[in-house]
């Protein structure tokens, strides 16, 4: 299937007021004109390095969201050039952030991600560590939280609608906390083979590859 024919079902499938963010990690640029010329503005990039490659070809119309872990090192290249970073995982990047964006005057919107399923290969803060990321984002300027993120582990779709669910409460409960600097506007999760589930369980921002550019290929 192409692209276009891919888009087509895709939108199809997802209700007004949800987000779509087109994963475009490991394809080329042509690709992401052919999305783009589409209608696309909104690409999810997981690689700094990759993602300034494909920055170049593109103008300000289009909204760049860093989906990946990022490293601390990483942060003073993406500075200004990214509309959501959705991997906000420690105190450490948050402290980086802080600093390259106040020297800029600029504002690094982030998600916190949530490691919902507690798995040691995935990226995203364990519950247990939030508390102390909440309590630093809310003596930063320059940072501002606007949601959540969460990868949840492979599993059935009873599995994949209780981590879902799991944070949706913890979405509102932080929503209902009324924390400063720490706004839940978005909450970002479901991918190709799970987003139906996590729109009926209340995210509004979907990060979907496969679905729309086809398989990718790691070489
Ligand atoms: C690759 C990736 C996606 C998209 O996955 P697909 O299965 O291709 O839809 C979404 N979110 C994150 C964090 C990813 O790394």
């Amino acid at each position: 299937m192409s692209i276009a024919e891919n888009l087509e079902k895709v939108r199809a499938s997802i209700p007004d007021g949800v987000k779509l963010v087109a994963v475009s990690k490991t394809k080329p640029v042509e690709d992401i004109k052919e999305a783009y010329d589409l209608g696309i503005r909104d690409f999810g990039e997981n690689k700094v390095q990759e993602f300034l490659t494909k920055y170049d070809n593109f103008g300000s119309d289009v909204r760049w969201h860093i989906i990946g872990h990022l490293q601390a090192n990483k942060v003073k290249y993406i500075v200004g050039k990214v509309f959501l970073i959705h991997s906000l995982d420690s105190v450490k990047l948050l402290k980086e952030l802080e600093k390259r964006y106040s020297k800029e005057n600029l504002f690094a919107d982030a998600l916190i991600e949530i490691n919902i399923g507690r798995e040691e290969s995935k990226s995203g803060i364990l519950l247990e560590n939030l508390d102390e990321l909440l309590g630093e984002c809310q003596r930063c300027s320059n940072v501002r939280v606007k949601g959540l993120m969460t990868v949840i582990p492979i599993g059935d779709e009873e599995s994949n609608k209780k981590y879902f669910s799991q944070m949706k409460s913890l979405f509102e409960k932080l929503k209902g906390m009324k924390l400063k600097n720490v706004e839940m506007k978005y909450l970002s999760m479901g991918m190709t083979g799970d987003y139906k589930t996590a729109i009926l369980e209340g995210a509004n921002i979907v990060r979907i590859g496969q679905g729309i550019f086809g398989k990718r290929n790691y070489n």
